[in-house]
């Protein structure tokens, strides 16, 4: 699992979990959760209790260590203060990514897109805010930033623009990488200036809406599809120094699909989509393991293979995955 291999992994990955609140539509809670590091939030201890075929009781008791835990009164400005750092780093040079990962119903969409309300904002706006923020400061110091976002979906392999002009245009789109510059670009893909963080927020409540309804037509689409709203920034100082930095802001497809086997109802489509989702969750756990043991080898890895290629995330994540990034990794909420 990608929580248990990026556990061990030190250098520039965190990988933090946030456990979401007990809903009224959740079934029975079976798993009891305890936070036995309360200082310093840094373990889960599930404790599960099952009976056995003689109907005898039986224990099982997971350990989780991660680099923070959020427990499940952590508002949506407690988990911002722990990566608000991490976000604005573009605007020093850094491509950050940032993932949320976990299954269906867990909260992914919660913590990266959130609420309306100020108070329930999630991590994309949050985000965005900041960055834009910053650059207003850095205007005093001399700097002049400008941004540009696109924003896209990865469904079976495939990518759609979530800010085309149309719902899911059948344009192909292809990932292409200038190995001079290191950047990255999808073709035939809408990239838009960014003027303030309120414009990027209608932006994508626009796209979220497009893909929502396109969602409900397409059986809950965006449960298995990833989401990557790329923010690009561009710094030029009055000294003449400049400085490029990205932010891309990743909910990932529904990790239940792993493990899901459909039984005689699955459907081609079904079977598809979940070899799809199989394939890039389990490309970029390996490229996080290939990235983690590169780090732990140091200058000797130098030019050490880290399969990027196998999945269309991974692919168009390379240079921010690799290289001056930053990365977080959201395991699951359970
Ligand atoms: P996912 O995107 O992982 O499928 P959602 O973000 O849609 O999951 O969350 C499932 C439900 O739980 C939603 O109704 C959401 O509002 C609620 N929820 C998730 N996290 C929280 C939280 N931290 N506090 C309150 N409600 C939450």
């Amino acid at each position: 699992k990608l929580h248990n291999m990026v556990q061990e992994l030190k250098g520039n990955i965190r990988v933090f979990c946030r456990v979401r609140p007990v809903l009224p539509s959740d079934s029975d809670v079976e798993a009891n959760m305890l936070f036995p590091d309360k200082r310093e939030h840094k373990e889960i201890v599930l404790e599960s209790s099952s009976e056995s075929a003689t109907g005898q009781e039986r224990k099982e008791v997971y350990n989780f260590g991660f680099d923070k835990v959020f427990e499940p009164s952590a508002t949506q400005a407690d988990v911002f203060e722990e990566i608000s750092m991490l976000a604005q780093s573009c605007t020093d040079g850094y491509n950050v990514c940032i993932f949320a990962y976990g299954q269906t119903g867990s909260g992914k969409s919660f913590t990266m897109e959130g609420g309306p309300t100020e108070e329930t904002a999630g991590m994309i706006p949050r985000a965005v805010e900041q960055v834009f923020r910053v650059a207003d400061e850095m205007k005093s110091k001399g700097w002049e930033y400008t941004m540009e976002g696109q924003f896209l979906e990865i469904y079976n392999e495939t990518i759609n623009d979530l800010l085309g002009a149309h719902d899911f245009d059948k344009k192909k789109h292809e990932i292409k990488h200038d190995p001079k510059t290191g950047a990255t670009r999808v073709t035939d893909i809408n990239v838009l200036p960014l003027h303030s963080a309120s414009h990027v927020r209608t932006l994508l409540a626009t796209a979220q809406k497009r893909r929502s309804v396109a969602a409900t037509l397409m059986n809950e689409r965006s449960s298995r599809s990833h989401s990557v709203f790329t923010l690009r920034i561009k710094g030029v100082c009055a000294t003449g120094e400049r400085c490029e930095g990205s932010l891309n802001l990743v909910d990932l497809a529904g990790s239940e699909r792993l493990n899901v086997s459909f039984g005689n109802g699955a459907t081609a489509e079904r079977v598809k989509e979940t070899q799809a989702i199989n394939k890039s969750l389990s490309a970029l756990g390996d490229v996080i393991a290939a990235l983690g043991e590169k780090g732990a080898a140091g200058p000797a890895a130098e030019g050490k293979h880290i399969p990027y290629r196998n999945s269309k995330l991974t692919y168009l994540l390379q240079n921010s995955l690799s290289g001056n990034s930053k990365t977080l990794v959201r395991p699951p909420g359970l």
